[in-house]
């Protein structure tokens, strides 16, 4: 499966926030962000740039998303046309979609300490759904399904590890943890409100719409 391996603290310099791309670094002052010297946009010439058009301030916008959840170009437009498919805004569907990756639940679970980190879990055969092995990371999870951590030593102390430096990780109301078990359930359907990240839907659908 195609991934990006470049740099990734670039991506949040670029998008000016924290997108927690790194695991426990971000939550510490070794982020990127932290650092005076290294606070601003990526490239010698930043300074001189002009400034953004409405078309870049929308990319921007589209490019923040894709880049919290770690897909790719083309992924995010399938995203985005069974968003624009449905009933309802648009904006709020791709987020609430988005949020209903497997590898997006992973990570709120705990099991894992960036979304990246989850999605090599997944692919790599650590992670059940209702007792099934899956390698699909964009698999979206439904009201009642059951995220098990599959009953091996190699894969059970590999998140044990995970949880253990990432005990205060508060877990979103629409899932619910058993950490002793390994195991997480989704109690009910994300909203637009459980999306952690500050961003403006309504731009990402301007500018995939043109
Ligand atoms: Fe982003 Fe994390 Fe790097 Fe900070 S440490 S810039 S939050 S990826």
């Amino acid at each position: 499966m195609a991934r990006y391996t470049g740099p990734v603290c670039r991506r949040c310099r670029r998008a000016g926030m924290k997108l927690y791309l790194k695991g426990l670094r971000c939550e510490t002052a070794k982020c990127a962000l932290e650092k005076q010297w290294r606070n601003k946009p990526p490239g010698m010439h930043f300074w001189r740039r002009r400034r953004q058009s409405e078309y870049g301030v929308r990319l921007r916008e589209k490019q923040k998303l894709r880049w919290y959840y770690g897909v790719l170009e083309k992924q995010f437009r399938r995203f985005f046309e069974e968003a624009s498919r449905t009933k309802g805004s648009t904006g709020e569907r791709l987020l609430v979609l988005m949020e209903r990756r497997l590898d997006n639940v992973v990570y709120r679970l705990g099991f894992a300490p960036s979304r990246s980190g989850a999605r090599q879990l997944v692919n790599h055969g650590h992670v059940l759904v209702n007792g099934r092995r899956t390698d699909i990371g964009s698999m979206k999870v439904n009201t009642g399904d059951v995220i098990q951590i599959r009953d091996a030593q190699r894969s059970r102390a590999l998140v044990r590890g995970y949880s253990e430096a990432e005990e205060d990780r508060i877990v979103p109301q629409w899932l619910e943890v058993d950490t002793e078990q390994f195991r997480g359930e989704v109690k009910a359907l994300p909203t637009r409100d459980d999306v952690s990240i500050q961003i403006n839907e309504q731009l990402i659908v301007e500018f995939c719409s043109r």
